[in-house]
């Protein structure tokens, strides 16, 4: 065994009871269980509230569309091969697994006329996406072939390019700190050499000079060949434990869709100018986003997002029903619990450490007397006694801060 299998997500994954891949269901194809979906909902309400607070309007698009829309956005011209094939239902009438929101967001700028005033607009989605990735380079949550992608395409007018990209910049380091994200470095994906690419070499230095110029003050590296079929972007590398590196955070931009689409919004002075649009993911996808999670936390999630906040455990049976009561308590007040009655107390600490629970409270005949619980830290501490609305309250303030230590900090 290597080093990295000791903290291969795969592994802890499956430990932890919170993701499982099935061959039945297919490589590439995982199964989120009830504790890994506890820990994504909660890191997908923080990012969709996070993108709420700065002015991202969120929408709902179908996983698949017609052939002809994929045709006009360029992806079965330019992205076919990472494609899964067409599904036929008759003659005239194909659809295809969606290998990237961005055509659906188009036709929601062009559901109706658009303003100047409106932009830019962030049209935001945490949507379903496809890749045809081959059977060999499948792994957990790394690769897969079903993806959730935290995702928003930002309409603007060109002159609104280079301050949305910093704010952009802002909201993935604001996002990174929350999770315990650490990158391991900016990369400026540019145009390498071939024909995979769309647009004319104006606009290419154009966009490239944007990025440039909202990078100003960051460490980056350039990487020709990396760039997206329809622009160059902004990367930000993630290393998992096995020494890989893959893209978390990604800011693109993208001269070519909109005029595509022919999307145009009526400007000041009244004529029609054609928007630029911004691809961009805070986070990546949920997928990968957990697999460098899971490792980088070795299972530990910060108290916000663990998928079991709090434990109790009673000493014995007499305190089975009080326990309970806590956990009623615990789950009114917003927070994930449970109590654990069977075996010896040793064994369900030993257990709750186990599965990286990051707050225990145990209950004995005298915290019933006292109307209280011994709360203990997953990193060891132990807390005197403390009446049980002192002990909740601890735990959602460290909650809502979202912080990595497990005790609120003034
Ligand atoms: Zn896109």
């Amino acid at each position: 065994m290597k080093e990295s299998d000791m903290i291969d997500h795969r592994r802890l994954g499956r430990e932890l009871e919170l993701f499982v891949s099935d061959p039945l269901a297919g490589a590439g194809l995982p199964i989120w269980l009830p504790a890994g979906a506890a820990a994504r909902h909660a890191v997908e309400e923080y990012v969709r509230d996070l993108e709420r607070r700065a002015g991202y309007r969120h929408v709902y698009s179908p996983p698949l569309g017609k052939r002809e829309l994929f045709e006009l956005s360029g992806h079965l011209g330019y992205f076919a091969d990472d494609m899964f094939p067409a599904m036929r239902l008759s003659a005239d009438d194909e659809f295809v697994l969606r290998p990237a929101l961005c055509p659906h967001h188009a036709l929601v700028f062009r559901a109706r006329g658009r303003s100047y005033r409106e932009l830019p607009l962030r049209i935001a989605e945490l949507g379903g996406m496809y890749r045809a990735e081959r059977s060999g380079v499948l792994g957990g949550l790394s690769r897969v072939r079903a993806i959730s992608l935290n995702d928003a395409h930002n309409f603007c007018a060109l002159e609104q390019v280079g301050d949305e990209v910093r704010e952009i910049l802002r909201l993935i380091r604001e996002a990174h700190a929350a999770l315990g994200v650490r990158p391991a470095g900016f990369r400026l994906s540019l145009r390498g050499p071939g024909e995979k690419y769309v647009g004319d070499d104006a606009q290419w230095a154009r966009a490239e000079g944007l990025l440039r110029a909202a990078l100003d003050g960051v460490d980056f590296t350039e990487e020709p060949g990396e760039a997206a079929f329809y622009g160059p972007k902004i990367d930000i590398q993630i290393v998992d434990a096995a020494g890989r590196e893959s893209t978390i955070s990604t800011i693109q931009l993208d001269f070519d869709k909109p005029e595509k689409f022919d999307l145009s919004y009526t400007d000041a002075d009244g004529s029609r100018r054609r928007p630029v649009l911004v691809h961009r993911s805070l986070v990546g996808s949920m997928e990968r986003l957990f697999a460098y999670l899971i490792e980088v936390h070795a299972g530990a999630f910060p108290a916000w997002y663990a998928p079991v906040q709090l434990l109790l455990l009673p000493v014995d049976e007499g305190q089975a029903g009080p326990a309970v009561d806590v956990v009623r308590r615990a789950e009114a007040a917003g927070l994930r619990a449970e109590v654990d009655v069977a075996g010896s107390l040793g064994a369900r600490i030993r257990d709750a450490a186990r599965r990286r629970i990051p707050y225990v409270g145990v209950v004995g005949p005298r915290e019933v007397a006292d109307g209280a619980v011994s709360l203990r830290l997953r990193d060891g501490r132990g807390l005197a006694p403390m009446p049980v609305a002192d002990a909740l309250r601890l735990i959602e303030r460290v909650v809502a801060a979202r912080s990595g230590d497990l005790l609120p900090q003034h």
